[in-house]
């Protein structure tokens, strides 16, 4: 019989209160006409794709992106019907999954563009597209200044191109020569659009924003904001400043329980490497999850903590695999069973102070969650 998570070892909660609520937030931030282009790729950044995607779309999301076509397919067979961007490379011979599951690939390049046109002209579909414009990371898409190319991708006649876009690499910064970057990637973009009108193109759907575009450049007119990490509730990095203040609340949690505590002897040591040596007598929680499970081992001999009841314990030793220690000697109450929270809520346990003590950001932690542990929806 399958149980809910009562059984598990450890698990992802995701507060589905809190999602609907984040997307709120954003919705309201965003200018007149302007929709939410959800970012759920590599399973919603660790909170389940499907699950994300499906609760956004009951609550009135109509615009999903992902980065593969795998990604996608995977919404689509389990019955998301809004629009769906693919923000990657997607081999040309997919075309025909593109076009039998109603996606929309983004135009990385001229060439990929030529590719695509010939393989969906020999099949006999039209493939919907977004063109991606280079404004200065470099990374992906055409660049800005290449009119001529642009206005030829809009000619092919198996592409339907519905969206243009492109990237920002530094809106998350406040520093002068960042602002500065990020205003010339969004000028070029318009000048780009401004010839392509006087060319005589109809625009399509337009998009530069992902979410710290939107919280720190939130006047721009665009048909889309294409938000991730904002969505799901937790700022990149520990004390982000940005224009706009936004009231989003975390999304996961990743939590697990105590299945044994023993007691260690002055001078005893607890785990690999003899890491930890218990200074006095001391009480030592295991709790079963890992950096198997996505809880980064940098946290070890007490960079990290974990909260079980009204306490914040150090981690003991170094994080194992598939088990930790936690040193419970201060945290009298604490008992066999009891819940711990590894990551959620604020402090020392939220995404971004936990991404940061591996000098990593918070989306990076968030999507490598989860490879073996049930995600939980709550509420
Ligand atoms: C991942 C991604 C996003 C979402 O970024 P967040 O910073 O998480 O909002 C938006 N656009 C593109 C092209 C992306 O690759």
């Amino acid at each position: 019989m399958k149980q809910g998570y009562e059984t598990e070892r450890a698990w992802i909660e995701v507060s589905l209160p809190n999602l609907r609520h984040n997307a709120h937030i954003l919705q309201n931030l965003m200018p007149a006409g302007c929709e939410l282009m959800a970012v759920v790729k590599c399973e919603a950044y660790g909170h389940g794709g499907v699950l994300t995607a499906k609760e956004l779309e009951r609550s009135g999301v109509g615009a999903f992106a992902v980065a593969t076509v795998e990604e996608a397919l995977r919404l689509r067979e389990n019955g998301i019907r809004g629009e769906i961007l693919i923000l990657g490379y997607t081999d040309v011979r997919r075309a025909g999954d593109l076009y039998g599951y109603d996606l929309n690939q983004s135009v990385i390049g001229f060439e990929y563009a030529e590719a695509l046109q010939k393989t969906a002209a020999h099949l006999g579909v039209t493939v919907r597209t977004h063109i991606k414009i280079d404004t200065g990371m470099h990374r992906l898409g055409i660049r800005a200044g290449n009119l001529s190319d642009v206005i030829r991708v809009f000619a092919m006649k198996n592409l339907e191109v519905c969206g243009m876009y492109t990237h920002l690499c530094c809106a998350d910064s406040s520093a002068p020569e960042d602002i500065a970057f990020t205003k010339g990637q969004i000028s070029s973009f318009y000048r780009l659009t401004d010839m392509l009108e006087r060319e005589g193109v109809r625009l399509p759907k337009l998009h530069i924003q992902s979410s710290y575009g939107l919280l720190n450049y939130p006047r721009l007119k665009c048909d889309y904001v294409r938000a991730g990490i904002a969505l799901y509730g937790v700022d990149s990095a520990p004390g982000t400043e940005t224009v706009l203040k936004s009231q989003l609340r975390p999304v996961l949690s990743l939590k697990s329980r105590v299945v044994l505590i023993r007691d260690v002897k002055k001078g005893e040591s607890v785990g690999y490497g003899r890491q930890f040596t218990a200074g006095r007598e001391s009480r030592i929680a295991i709790l079963p999850v890992g950096y198997g499970d996505g809880y980064p081992g940098d946290l070890s001999c007490g960079r990290g903590r974990v909260r079980i009841r009204e306490y914040c314990a150090p981690v003991a030793g170094r994080v194992c695999m598939d088990q930790l220690a936690v040193d419970i000697t201060e945290a009298e109450t604490v008992k066999r069973g009891d819940t711990a929270t590894l990551i959620g809520g604020e402090g020392m346990t939220d995404a971004p102070s936990i991404a940061a003590v591996s000098g990593r950001i918070s989306n990076e932690l968030l999507c490598r969650m989860g490879a073996r542990l049930p995600v939980v929806p709550v509420g």
